[in-house]
């Protein structure tokens, strides 16, 4: 296992053999990250990378397609089952270009675009002043109600009066409750503008039939496919197949060239692998570990955004406890446990300090852990956020942080296979001289 790139690049060959010691002994609570299945690392790791395939299954500009073609067929086929889609477009090389894409597909320069802002759990892509959404687009934005921290559907309908977008952007990388599609669907309506579900983050759980589903309401619904639904990393459209034309020529020629054949294979492969009954249960399990984390740390007195969660993700506010989230996710670091820090509605502080932190259930779930582990973990959390000074305290949580990881493997064997190889080609070099 990989034998030929530790003969010919030993620092990358090193790096990757330390990134998978990293994942396998350090608690990953990063909620927009997963762990994909070997088969879905093995499918991407392999010659389909080689092969250029500009244009779509039987209409590629190149040669020698019959197959990457089936690849994408099959992706394309299971990308429809698994969300009742009339059309989906699997090339798009990440979240943020298949929000692009579907922009450039109905809209022009300076068109009005209405998203959610970054600062309340929206998303970069969705009209971000530094992002190219709004370099090109005329961006009207929306946020939470400050008392209860959710989405107050009056005052979206307030703003899509107002500004009268040509596109309503709805889906948030920071918001822990349910989305209810069909009151934007009904304001898009009234408002005569496109719909467009971002499900980045929920895509796992709306595939499963535990998150209210966007696809009957909205026109476009996007997707990455590394987050909640565990495949590679990428992006996928969907949307109604009068919108088919519109999508796969904003993907191709629009914006992007020769599709990454070596990821689409592995969406195909997550795919079928999330059309497969355990899929569900996976997704039920995260639902479940969330709230038990998010019990634990309101139990021990943190305060949570909107008090709780019904996905997958607790955000947690830390201004009472006089830590930055930038400072708690060091801390969290020194025990072995990794998060991000984000902001929480209404942060006095700038995104790069901010008042909370962000915490997910979809990678440990993936691990096998359940409400227990999670409310083992939610003490872990606070004992170091609680005593960031007790060295001695850190060094017994770090040591907790590390039987639970060994508990809860992933990958098994890999790791010991490499260090195994080492020694012997260790053995080897030392034997030579
Ligand atoms: C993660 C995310 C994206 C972007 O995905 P990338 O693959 O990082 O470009 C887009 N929208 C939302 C809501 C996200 O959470």
């Amino acid at each position: 296992m990989l034998n030929e790139l530790r003969r010919v690049d030993k620092e990358i060959y090193e790096a990757t053999k330390g990134e998978v010691r990293r994942e396998q002994v350090d608690i990953e609570l990063i909620a927009s990250e997963n762990y994909t299945s070997l088969a879905v690392l093995e499918a991407q790791g392999m010659v389909m990378t080689n092969k250029y395939a500009e244009g779509y299954p039987d209409r590629r500009y190149y040669g020698g397609c019959e197959q990457v073609d089936i690849a994408e067929r099959l992706a394309i086929e299971r990308a429809r089952r698994l969300f009742g889609a009339e059309h989906a477009n699997v090339q798009p090389h990440c979240g943020s270009s298949a929000n692009l894409a579907v922009y450039l597909a109905v809209l022009s320069p300076g068109d009005r675009i209405m998203g959610m802002s970054l600062d309340h759990g929206g998303h970069l892509s969705h009209g971000h002043p530094k992002n190219v959404s709004a370099k090109f687009f005329d961006i009207a934005r929306y946020g939470v109600s400050r008392e209860t921290e959710r989405i107050d559907m009056a005052e979206v309908e307030r703003i899509a009066h107002e500004s009268r977008p040509k596109l309503i952007v709805v889906g948030a990388s920071s918001y822990p409750r349910q989305i209810d599609f069909a009151a934007f669907a009904a304001i898009a309506r009234d408002v005569g503008a496109y719909l467009m579900a971002d499900i980045a983050h929920i895509a796992g759980p709306v595939a499963a039939g535990l998150h209210p589903d966007p696809v009957p309401h909205c026109d476009f619904v996007t997707t990455t496919t590394h987050k909640t639904l565990r495949g590679p990393r990428g992006g996928v459209i969907l949307c109604k197949e009068r919108y088919a034309k519109a999508i796969d020529s904003a993907i191709f020629p629009g914006l992007q060239g020769g599709p990454l054949m070596h990821v689409i294979a592995g969406k195909a492969v997550a795919f079928k692998e999330a059309l497969a009954p355990g899929f569900k249960h996976y997704q039920e399990q995260i639902l479940r570990n969330a709230k038990a984390l998010a019990e634990g740390l309101a139990q021990r007195g943190f305060r949570l955004v909107t008090g709780g969660t019904d996905n997958h993700m607790v955000i947690v506010d830390l201004s009472s406890r006089k830590l930055s989230g930038i400072d708690a996710a060091h801390i969290l670091d020194r025990v072995g446990v990794t998060v991000n820090n984000n902001q929480i509605p209404y942060d006095p502080l700038p995104p790069t300090k901010s008042s909370g932190i962000r915490l997910g259930a979809p990678a440990m779930t993936t691990r096998g852990m359940k409400e227990e582990d999670f409310r083992d973990l939610a003490g872990i959390i606070a004992a170091a956020l609680d005593n960031p000074q007790d060295e001695t305290l850190l060094r017994q949580l770090r040591n907790l942080t590390l039987d639970l990881a060994d508990r809860f493997p992933i990958y098994p064997g890999v790791l010991r296979r490499l260090c195994e190889q080492d020694q012997r080609a260790g053995a080897y070099e030392v034997g030579g001289e």
